[in-house]
């Protein structure tokens, strides 16, 4: 039987609507993974952590126990859609549900098989590979037996015009030879990494710029890719998968290896993104929603009196706390009609609500983490709390997949075509205006 919403930790931030909508099988997923986070991983992260530091590059023994425990209870792969024979059937919605929870801690994603760029990387070979492929690349992946990377973006080149990428595929008899540089893209340093799924030119003369790029699959430990760096973010090695600086000279790859056919990469491109973006700006959620919590510990801190008060008795710290919780209730309502809109009308027809959690929800959980930190004093920007690796986390999601200076310039741009429409009423009302000036006699204004 499903549990109950009433009184329930797992659903009190669940807004009506989306209660509403919530199938019993779904209920009972979410109540699964709220009791997996809370029990399983939140209490372990310090221990993770030390266990990183005994050596940076190797995914965690107790993530690696997690994974199998996991898996053993089914809740692996949940994010899943439904044409998946393993999924378990959620919709987006549902699934936002989820991923909310999983953003409480950094790596509870991991245990479950739902963490980026995987989740990406499996939809995308699920949908564009074929037999051969899938059973050695697709396999592996979905059984967490390796983890892969997505290999886009250059350094020489404005990554966000896809259309500019311009590492070198030249066909060679049935093989590929690769030249270029690379940035992002997991490190190699984690041998766990098995695969690049790299972009790049393949017919650079094609006068259609869409049909010039192919997607393949490149071996993590092919000969003549070499990773000259981790590239830290904001100071962050980020490891164990830290993010990679690749220079592929000369290398070689089965042209078996093509993803879908040569020329056609912005076809998979266009299908990966929309539901990745969800899933990053709930998990955003949920950890901002930590940070929160941390900020509410603080305000009824013992320790912390200055001037006698309790760091949460003053006035302006009140107001601050009452805007933290407004706008992470008002987030949620964003990045739940995209779910749900994506769920109701296709992940194209949801390219505005996907457009608007990816512009808004970064920034507004980087500036909620920020006034956390605030409210920690000094303490809240070192090692104290997890605030300052959590600023960093909602900050790199306004680039990553994809700046939100683009998605906003799409919003715009859609919103200035409706100008004419507006214009056009607006003459309606103005010769109304003047009628009506007209029957009631009334000297009419001229603006
Ligand atoms: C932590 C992190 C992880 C990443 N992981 C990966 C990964 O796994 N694989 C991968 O391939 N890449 C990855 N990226 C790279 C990321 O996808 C790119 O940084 C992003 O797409 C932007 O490309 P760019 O850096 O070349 O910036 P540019 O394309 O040079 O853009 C720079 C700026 O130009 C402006 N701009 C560009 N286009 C527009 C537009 N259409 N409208 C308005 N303004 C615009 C914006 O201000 C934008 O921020 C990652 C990045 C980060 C920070």
């Amino acid at each position: 039987m499903a549990p109950s919403l009433e009184n329930n930790p797992a659903f009190n931030r669940i807004p009506p609507w989306v209660k509403a909508k919530l199938r019993p099988q779904a209920i009972e997923i979410i109540q699964r993974v709220y009791d997996w986070v809370e029990t399983e991983c939140i209490p372990a992260e310090r221990v993770v952590q030390a266990q990183l530091q005994n050596n940076r590059w190797k995914t965690a023994p107790l993530i690696h126990e997690l994974r199998k425990k996991a898996k053993a209870q089914g809740l692996f792969n949940i994010f899943l859609p439904n044409h998946f024979k393993e999924s378990p059937g959620l919709t987006n919605l549902e699934y936002a549900c989820c991923a909310e929870i999983m953003g409480r801690c950094y790596w509870a994603a991991q245990t479950m098989n739902c963490h980026a760029p995987e989740t990406g990387n499996i939809e995308l070979l699920a949908k564009y590979c074929n037999d051969a492929q899938k059973e050695k690349w697709l396999k592996p992946l979905m059984d967490g037996d390796m983890s892969s990377a997505y290999s886009m973006t250059e350094p020489d080149r404005a990554s966000s015009d896809a259309t500019t990428i311009a590492c070198s595929m030249k066909r060679d008899g049935d093989e590929l030879v690769i030249n270029g540089r690379k940035l992002y893209g997991n490190s190699q340093m984690n041998d766990e990494l098995g695969i690049y799924i790299l972009m790049g030119c393949s017919d650079p003369e094609n006068p259609n710029p869409w049909a010039r790029h192919t997607m393949v699959i490149v071996p993590a430990r092919s000969k003549g890719l070499t990773m000259k760096r981790n590239l830290t973010i904001m100071g962050y090695d980020h490891a164990p998968e830290g993010h990679g600086e690749y220079v592929y000279e000369n290398v070689r790859v089965p042209a078996a290896n093509i993803i879908l056919g040569e020329g056609r990469a912005f076809e998979i491109a266009q299908g990966r993104l929309g539901p990745g973006r969800i899933h990053h700006c709930m998990r955003l959620i949920g950890q901002t929603e930590r940070a929160f919590e941390l900020a509410l510990i603080r305000c009824i801190d013992e320790r912390k009196k200055p001037r006698g008060k309790l760091i949460g008795e003053f006035d302006s710290n009140i107001e601050r706390v009452a805007y933290m919780r407004m706008r992470l209730d008002s987030m949620r309502q964003i990045v739940m009609n995209a779910a749900d809109t994506m769920d109701i009308m296709g992940n194209k027809a949801g390219r505005y609500a996907i457009a608007q959690s990816k512009v808004l929800i970064p920034k507004m959980a980087a500036d909620i983490i920020d006034e956390c930190m605030q409210i920690w004093g000094g303490q809240g920007l070192t090692q104290y709390t997890a605030l300052p690796e959590m600023w960093t986390y909602a900050r790199f999601v306004r680039l990553a997949d994809g700046p939100d200076s683009s998605h906003a310039h799409q919003v715009g741009r859609d919103q200035m075509k409706t100008a004419k429409g507006f214009e056009t009423r607006h003459k309606q009302y103005q010769q109304r205006y003047h009628e009506l000036c007209k029957q009631w006699n009334v000297e009419e204004d001229i603006f």
